[in-house]
């Protein structure tokens, strides 16, 4: 078996589930910290362990770019590579060949597109960035897509999305005949990756709805909202996934790509949302941007100075129960590494936490009592 979904309970729209991937279990709704270059920067993997990450996101750009995903093939697979014997998801790389590289070209046939590394020339297509995605060997891959750019015209957003869906055709054309090509095919029961179709439609409800019926009809084994989260006013991100999850079919998992802040991804769970990803909560902590139950926090702020108090008082997390705001305070003022890692651990820590509460108030039926004490999300600095 390689792939399952099971919802186990609802409360409104919102789900508690699990997924069962080649490489283990992940129970739902889950967030997926950003490991970019097989790495999360600064967080060894004994430690993600420890914090309790199911599931970790990839980049496939990045890890084609470097070391390149011929070597990851040849060294086991991206799981074994990096020692992370847990289910991983890589992207298309269609998103960072948009956002990251120079001098790209836009075809039927795919991107053309210059390295941001070193300025070399590279070519994406549906089956080129497939055939990457079961190089590397994430559990759960994701169609080659074009994210539309923001802001965008209505014909061009049609016609981005058109497109879209024919390369999500193409996508799982190719890896039907490609599947057993993983390089852990064979150790893992026969198991195959699952595709994900990846709904776009820009910052139009009609073509949201369009594209999320469209790639259903495809018939995928999850489904993605992909191009949100592009700098549009954040009311706007909330009327775009409710335009498209509303025709996503209820026993599949969704994954909203790239959101959000603490406040925000509770919001997404109780539009129907099941996995999300985003680079906030480890970015932000390499710039001493902290999130706490009791707000956020910049730790490089001169009143932290002598506070001898713990980062947040109600986290349980082993940077919070061991050392001080003026500790955190002089590492970061220092540009110490150490700052760094205490504050994408403790970041990590308070989203991974968040969503356990999610998932727990879901099965406990009282999910609505913990969404009422969540500030509103369009009132939160993203
Ligand atoms: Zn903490």
């Amino acid at each position: 078996m390689s792939f399952r979904f099971q919802v186990e309970a609802r409360e409104g729209e919102a789900r508690a589930g699990r997924l069962f991937t080649p490489h283990g279990e992940v129970q739902t709704p889950v967030f997926m910290p950003v490991g970019t270059l097989a790495t999360v920067k600064g967080v060894p993997q004994d430690t993600l362990e420890e914090l309790g990450v199911q599931v970790l996101l990839n980049n496939t750009y990045h890890l084609y770019l470097r070391p390149g995903v011929e070597m990851v093939r040849q060294l086991g697979g991206v799981q074994k590579f990096m020692s992370w014997d847990h289910p991983i998801l890589t992207d298309s790389g269609g998103f960072q060949v948009f956002s990251l590289s120079d001098l790209r070209k836009v075809t039927e046939n795919g991107v053309a597109f210059r390295s941001h590394l070193d300025g070399s020339s590279h070519f994406f297509s549906p089956e080129s960035a497939i055939a990457a995605e079961i190089s590397l060997g994430a559990d759960i891959i994701m169609a080659f897509d074009e994210c539309t750019e923001h802001p965008a015209e209505y014909a061009r957003t049609r016609d981005s999305m058109e497109m879209t869906l024919r390369w999500a055709r193409r996508s799982k054309e190719y890896l039907e005949a490609h599947k057993h090509e993983v390089p852990w095919f064979a150790g893992r029961g026969e198991s195959v990756q699952t595709l994900f179709g990846i709904v776009q439609g820009g910052m139009f409800a009609d073509l949201r709805r369009e594209s999320a019926q469209r790639t259903v009809e495809l018939d995928f084994p999850g489904y993605a909202i992909g191009g949100l989260s592009v700098g549009e006013p954040r009311p706007m991100t909330y009327e775009m996934v409710d335009a498209a999850i509303r025709f996503l079919p209820p026993d599949k998992p969704r994954y909203l790509m790239g959101v959000g802040t603490p406040e925000e991804i509770v919001h997404y769970v109780a539009m129907g949302v099941d996995m999300m990803d985003c680079v906030l909560p480890t970015r932000a902590a390499r710039h001493g941007l902290l999130f706490t139950s009791e707000g956020r926090i910049t730790i490089k702020n001169a009143r932290f100075a002598q506070d001898d108090g713990p980062l947040d008082p109600n986290c349980r997390c082993k940077v919070c129960a061991r050392y001080s705001r003026a500790y955190l305070r002089h590492l970061y003022a220092s540009n110490e590494l150490l700052a760094q890692v205490l504050n994408t651990i403790h970041n990590l820590a308070y989203y991974l936490d968040t969503m356990r509460r999610v998932r727990q108030a879901i099965l406990l039926g009282e999910f609505a009592i913990f969404l009422s004490g969540v500030r509103p999300p369009h009132l939160s600095v993203s």
